[in-house]
């Protein structure tokens, strides 16, 4: 449909960010368009409706999709935070990024909540991977994994076969 085309076009492309030969899909535009935030944060939660009550999101895009979706929702939000963010964290996760390792963390008790995790972009799945085991330490259950684009080369969908995407690139 046209509003999902326009959103789409609204993904900025900057060549060599954050280093040389990165192609880095800036979500930024997308976010600042009213029509293109609605049609997007709609997108992100239709194929889940009903199907979740709380929704998680990674530091930092993904604090904001989370908020638009946790709202539009009527669902409590969850911000899973990078190491040392969070006071009393009660569960973490260590995950190799491309160069490197990370750490994320988040507290509080999520015993029988049904988590829609969000995030911009599906690159290696890594950080997602991460993320849904964060939430089962937690004691939730990830119902669903929603993100604006997957970079189709990078490998993301063969660790996350559930994830649904909006746009692919
Ligand atoms: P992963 O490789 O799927 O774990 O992606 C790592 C993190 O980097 C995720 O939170 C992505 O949102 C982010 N990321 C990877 N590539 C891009 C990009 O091109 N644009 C914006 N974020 C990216």
């Amino acid at each position: 449909p046209a509003a999902l085309e326009r959103a789409e076009s609204l993904i900025a492309i900057t060549p060599d960010f954050p280093s040389p030969g990165v192609l880095f899909r800036d979500i930024g535009p997308l976010l600042t368009d009213a029509d293109a935030l609605a049609t997007v944060t709609h997108a992100l939660a239709a194929p889940f409706e009903g199907g979740f009550d709380l929704v998680a999101g990674v530091e930092a895009r993904g604090f904001l999709l989370a908020g638009a979706v946790a709202a539009t929702a009527g669902t409590g939000l969850l911000p899973i935070r990078k190491a040392g963010k969070t006071p009393r964290p009660t569960a973490s996760v260590d995950y190799a990024l491309e160069y490197g390792v990370a750490t994320i963390e988040a507290a509080g008790d999520l015993t029988g909540r049904r988590v829609l995790l969000v995030d911009d972009v599906l690159a290696t799945g890594g950080t997602l991977v991460a993320a849904i085991s964060l939430v089962e330490q937690l004691g939730g259950t990830v119902t669903g994994v929603a993100v604006v684009l997957e970079l189709s080369d990078l490998g993301g969908r063969r660790r996350l076969p559930q994830a649904r995407a909006v746009f692919t690139a």
